[in-house]
C-alpha cells in the first residue's frame, strides 16, 4: 500500500498546485484589472477636473467679449460722459474690478477713480499692444500689489488707444481653482509666460515636483493654460491597491476551492483508472496451475497488468484495492473477462481458467449478467473458475446468484483462504469448490512458525469438506514436495512459471509437453517483480 498512498499523494500535490496556480492567476487578475480600471478611472477624473476649471474660466471671460464692442465705442469719449457708463458696465460684470480707457497711450478715464492722466505703460509694462491680450499681472492702482487678470482690447490699429479690464483672480480662484484631494493637490493657471498660485500669486515660475507632475489643458477660446498637479492616475491607483486585497483574495480563494473540487475528479488515481479502461492500457496475464499427480498443466490463473504509459508499471496490490474502494472493480473484472473470451483460441479445451472477483460483483446479479453476456455467449468448452477474494466483506453477496453459477456449471474458488475476515460459516453458505491456500501459507512451510500449523489445518479442513485444493506462491522444490505428500496436488507459483501474456501460453504449454519435461525454473521476469 505504500505505493498507492505514493501515487495518491502525488495526485493531491498535483490538485494543490493547480488550485494554488488558480489562486495566484485570480489574485493577479483581480488586482490587474482593478488598477488598471481604477487608473483609467483617475485619469478620467483628472481630465474632468481640469475641463471643469478651464470651462469655468471660459464662462467667466466669454461675457468680457461679449461686451467689449459696446465699451470698445467709449474710447475717445470725454471722461466726464464715459465714466457713468464705464462704472455701470464694471457693476454688471461681476468678476470685473474696473474699466479703463486708454487714448494715445494715456490711461485717461477708470471706472474707479475718473479722469486720469497716467501712461499705460507706467502702470502694466506690457500695455498698449496692437493686439488683444489678456495676461497676469498686479494691481498698481486700487489695491496695490493684489494680482489681477488683465484682459486689453486695441481700438486703433497702432494698439495705442483701447481699453483694460481688470479682472479679480483672487476672488475667483477660489471657484475654478480649488484642489480636490488626494486626486488633485493644486490647480493653477498660466496666462502667456506667467503663472497664478492660490496663495502665492503671480509668479514667473511654477515649482515642479517630480512626485507631483502636472497634467495640463488649455482653453479653446482664450490663451490660458489649467495646470493640474497630481500624485498621477497609476501611483494613485496603486495607492488604493491594497483595499482591493480583501475581496481579490475572497475571489480568489473561492475559485481556488471550486478548482480543488473540480479536479477531484479528474487529477485522481481513479480517473486514471478509468483512463487506462478507456485507453486499453490494462493487459490481461496468466499463471498457469499445475496437477503434480501428472505434472500436467490443467489450468491458469488470469491476472492483470497495467503499463501505466504516465507512471509505469503499477502493481495489481496498489490499483485492485482502490478500483474496490470506488466502484471500479466491476469495470474492470468486465474488461478481464471480454479479454480472456476474445483470446479463448490459446487455452486447450476443457482448462480451468481462474478469474478473480470482487465480493461487491456478486451482488443483485450482476456477475452472472455478465458472465451471460461475455462468457456463455461465446460458449466456451474450458471451465470457468470465479476466484472470490476475501477483502471486501462477503455479507452481502447473493446467494442465489451463487447458486445459479454452480448451476450453470463455474466452479467457485476462495481466494486466500486463511486471511483477511475470513469465516469457517462461509465454506457452508458457499459451498465453493476450490480453496486457495494463500501464499503466506505456502511461504510459512518448512518454517516453524503459526503459519505452518495454519497450513497443515486447512488443507486438513479441505480435504475433510472434499473441497479441491490449490497452493499458490509455490517457489521451491521443499514446498512442493510438502505439499504433494499432503495430497494438495494443484500448484501455481514461481517454481513452475510467472505469471505471462495469453499469448504465449501456447509456446510455454508446448515446451511443457515436448520431453524431456523440465520446469522452467528461471524464467525471464516479464513485468518487475514486487
Ligand atoms: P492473487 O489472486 O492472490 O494472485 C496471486 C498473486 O501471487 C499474483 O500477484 C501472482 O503474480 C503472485 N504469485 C504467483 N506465484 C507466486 C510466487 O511463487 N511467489 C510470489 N511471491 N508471488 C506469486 P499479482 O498478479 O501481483 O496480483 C496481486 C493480487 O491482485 C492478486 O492476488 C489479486 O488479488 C489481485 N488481482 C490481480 N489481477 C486481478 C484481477 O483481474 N481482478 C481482481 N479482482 N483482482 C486481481
Ligand atoms: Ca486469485
Ligand atoms: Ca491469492
Amino acid at each position: 500500500m505504500q505505493t498507492a498512498q505514493r501515487i495518491i499523494v502525488n495526485y493531491q500535490r498535483k490538485r494543490f498546485l493547480v488550485s494554488a496556480i488558480v489562486a495566484l492567476v485570480t489574485l493577479s487578475l483581480t488586482l490587474g484589472i482593478r488598477f488598471i480600471s481604477q487608473r483609467s478611472l483617475n485619469q478620467e477624473r483628472i481630465h474632468e477636473a481640469a475641463t471643469q476649471a478651464v470651462s469655468t474660466l471660459d464662462k467667466i471671460l466669454l461675457p468680457l467679449e461679449d461686451g467689449r464692442e459696446e465699451i470698445i465705442r467709449l474710447v475717445g469719449l470725454p471722461c466726464d460722459e464715459a465714466q457713468p457708463l464705464i462704472r455701470k458696465k464694471t457693476a454688471v460684470l461681476q468678476t470685473v474690478r474696473s474699466i479703463a480707457l486708454v487714448k494715445s497711450g494715456i490711461l485717461y478715464c477708470s471706472s474707479i477713480f475718473g479722469t486720469r492722466d497716467t501712461p499705460v505703460n507706467q502702470l502694466q509694462p506690457a500695455l498698449p499692444a496692437s493686439e488683444a491680450r489678456l495676461l497676469l499681472s498686479t494691481d498698481q492702482s486700487l489695491l496695490k500689489g493684489s494680482p489681477i487678470m488683465l484682459q486689453w482690447y486695441p481700438v486703433s490699429a497702432d494698439g495705442e488707444d483701447g481699453v483694460m479690464e481688470s479682472i479679480n483672480i483672487e476672488l475667483l480662484s477660489s471657484l475654478i481653482l480649488s484642489p480636490r484631494a488626494p486626486l488633485i493637490s493644486a490647480l493653477s493657471l498660466t496666462l502667456g509666460d506667467r503663472h497664478y498660485i492660490e496663495g502665492l500669486g503671480v509668479v514667473d515660475r511654477l515649482p515642479e515636483d517630480p512626485d507631483h507632475p502636472f497634467y495640463r489643458l488649455a482653453s479653446a477660446h482664450f490663451p490660458f493654460t489649467i495646470n493640474v498637479s497630481t500624485p498621477g492616475a497609476t501611483a494613485l491607483a496603486l495607492r488604493d491597491l491594497p483595499s482591493q486585497l480583501p475581496l481579490a483574495l475572497i475571489l480568489s480563494s473561492l475559485l481556488a476551492w471550486i478548482a480543488w473540487l473540480a479536479t477531484a475528479g479528474r487529477m485522481s488515481f481513479t480517473w486514471e483508472i478509468n483512463l487506462g479502461i478507456a485507453a486499453r492500457e490494462f493487459e490481461v496475464f496468466c499463471q498457469p496451475i499445475l496437477n503434480t499427480r501428472n505434472n500436467e498443466c490443467t489450468g491458469v490463473e488470469i491476472l492483470l497488468r497495467w503499463n501505466n504509459p504516465r507512471q509505469g508499471w503499477i502493481s495489481p496490490d496498489v490499483f485492485i484495492p482502490i478500483a474496490e474502494d470506488h466502484n471500479l472493480i466491476i469495470p474492470l473484472t468486465r474488461y478481464v473477462i471480454a479479454e480472456t473470451v476474445r483470446n479463448l483460441a490459446v487455452f486447450p479445451a476443457e482448462f480451468h481458467i481462474g478469474i478473480n472477483v470482487a465480493a461487491s460483483h456478486l451482488r443483485r446479479g450482476i456477475l452472472l449478467k455478465d458472465l451471460n453476456h461475455y462468457w456463455f455467449s461465446a460458449h466456451p468448452s474450458q471451465q470457468l473458475v470465479v476466484e472470490l477474494t476475501e477483502r471486501a466483506a462477503l455479507d452481502d453477496v447473493d446467494y442465489r446468484l451463487v447458486r445459479e453459477l454452480h448451476h450453470k456449471g463455474v466452479k467457485l474458488a476462495i481466494d486466500d483462504f486463511g486471511t483477511g475476515n475470513s469465516s469457517l460459516s462461509w465454506l457452508e453458505k458457499l459451498r465453493p469448490d476450490v480453496l486457495k491456500i494463500d501464499k503466506s501459507f505456502t511461504g510459512a512451510i518448512g518454517t516453524d512458525a503459526v503459519n505452518s500449523t495454519v497450513t497443515d489445518i486447512i488443507i486438513a479442513l479441505g480435504q475433510r469438506l472434499r473441497i479441491e485444493l490449490v497452493a499458490e506462491g509455490v517457489e521451491t522444490e521443499q514446498q512442493a514436495t510438502y505439499l504433494r505428500q499432503n495430497n494438495v496436488l494443484l500448484l501455481q507459483g514461481y517454481l513452475y512459471a510467472r505469471p505471462m501474456p495469453l499469448a504465449e501460453l501456447p509456446k510455454w504449454l508446448a515446451e511443457r509437453s515436448s520431453p524431456p519435461a523440465q520446469h522452467d525454473r528461471h524464467p525471464n521476469p516479464i513485468m518487475p517483480l514486487r
